[in-house]
């Protein structure tokens, strides 16, 4: 079959590599019909996730037909439409129990190297490095799904693709986001970075009934699609955050901070970004915590960080002192993706969101290379990309953000 594999920083190919075969009896084969390329795997594009193989297939964010099921697995039967969260979880460990998909203690094939670099195991992933299983991923024509007994989400008659695929990520990973600010009909919620997840940050915490977003970023048309989402946006580029922050909030700060922006945060000139980029470049630190350094010094006492951006290891000068002085919760993890998939397929359904709005760019399975620069490098209007394994033409279709 085909799939993009990853061959180290900024080298992505669109390979001929084995079919995936049923390898548990819980396991099922996926015929890949949609996949999306995310905010992390640009971590992974850029080099700054260590764990990583070549020839490792990429891709977290998918969904398509069954074509095979395990004899044991029971929830699902060829021919299903199911959208895969990208977490891998058995259902059954302690931490499934609970609800946190995420730490799942049993999905990591890879248990001994996270318990050593976390200190306790995470979940396995799909596509994303050895630290997290180093499972197959899903921007590939077929994938296999383990324990696709338990978390894959059944998609009803009646909704596209385009609807649905972003349940199995981006779209509970805002939602999480802003869920875990408990937001109160008082709040001011602001959001830093407006890519797909910042775009989901900013509707959920509308949805949740904030009394306002706001949204940070420098790229006008994320800007823009922030603006249509319901939030005022501010410019890093033209104005002082900290500042504007403060104009909106008569001077108190917002209640509640979300870092939809992670360990690759970019601010200009100022002093703390050259010194992380210098440092990062010679592995003296790992991620560039301008964002959270930022939510620390401006969120009000008593309010709540929450950070699904994505860091890998460790972070270099964070102000703990505002932190821990202003009793600030933080609120962090990949997300619990079940844990949310039900009431946002419902939400889906009824028609009070329809999450294609965050598609900019559609293309075949074999653009994906080329889609991974458009997206890095914020080409052509990029916020979103869908991939097709389906689709035979190498000719992209574009439509500007809305
Ligand atoms: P993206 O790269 O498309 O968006 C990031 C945005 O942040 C960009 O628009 C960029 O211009 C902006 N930005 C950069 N520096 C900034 C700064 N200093 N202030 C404000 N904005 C800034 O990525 P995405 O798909 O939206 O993902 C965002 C983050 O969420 C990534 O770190 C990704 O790994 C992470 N993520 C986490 C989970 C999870 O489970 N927790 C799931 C999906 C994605
Ligand atoms: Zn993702
Ligand atoms: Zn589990």
């Amino acid at each position: 079959m085909k799939a993009l594999c990853w061959h180290g920083k900024k080298d992505v190919r669109y390979d001929t590599v084995p079919d995936p075969t049923i390898e548990d009896d819980r396991d099922a084969i996926i015929k890949v019909t949609s996949c999306a390329i995310c905010g992390s795997d640009l971590h992974l594009f850029d080099g700054f996730m260590p764990g990583m193989k070549r020839g490792d297939i990429l891709g977290h964010e998918f969904m398509g037909e069954v074509m095979e099921v395990g004899k044991a697995n029971k929830k699902l039967k060829v021919g299903d439409r199911v959208v895969v969260p990208f977490t891998i979880c058995c259902g059954e460990c302690d931490q499934c129990r609970r609800g946190n998909f995420s730490v799942c203690e049993r999905s990591n094939r890879n248990k001994d190297v996270a318990d050593k670099v976390f200190g306790h195991t995470t979940a396995g992933l799909f596509g994303y490095t050895h630290l997290t299983g180093g499972y197959a991923g899903g921007q590939a024509e077929y994938v296999r799904v383990p324990y696709a007994d338990f978390a894959p989400v059944k998609i009803p008659d009646g909704l596209s693709d385009e609807q649905v695929l972003f349940l199995g990520d981006i779209f509970p990973t805002g939602w999480q986001a802003a869920v875990q600010c408990d937001i109160e009909p008082t709040d001011t919620v602001a959001v830093w970075g407006a890519g797909p997840v910042g775009q989901f940050a900013i509707r959920s915490a509308v949805l949740l009934g904030a009394r306002q977003v706001i949204c940070i970023d420098n790229l006008e048309d994320r800007l823009s699609m922030a603006r249509a989402g319901g939030a005022i946006t501010i410019n890093f580029d033209e104005e002082s955050v900290l500042e504007r922050l403060q104009e909106l909030t008569d001077g108190k700060g917002p209640e509640k901070c979300i870092d939809a922006v992670g360990m690759e945060a970019h601010v200009g000139r100022s002093i703390d970004s050259v010194v992380d980029r210098a440092k990062q470049a010679v592995f003296a630190e790992s991620d560039r915590p301008h964002v959270l350094r930022e939510m620390m010094y401006v969120c009000r006492p008593g309010g709540v960080l929450s950070i699904p951006g994505v860091y890998g290891g460790l972070v270099d000068k964070l102000p703990f002192g505002a932190l821990m002085n202003k009793g600030l919760t933080v609120r962090t993890g990949q997300t619990h993706v079940n844990r949310w998939t039900d009431d946002l397929l419902a939400r889906i359904e009824s028609g009070q969101i329809d999450p294609s709005f965050v598609i900019t760019h559609t293309a075949a399975l074999a653009d994906g290379p080329e889609m991974y620069k458009v997206f890095r490098d914020k080409q052509d209007s990029c916020i979103k990309v869908v991939l097709k394994p389906g689709q035979t033409s190498s000719h992209s279709q574009a439509r500007s953000a809305q």
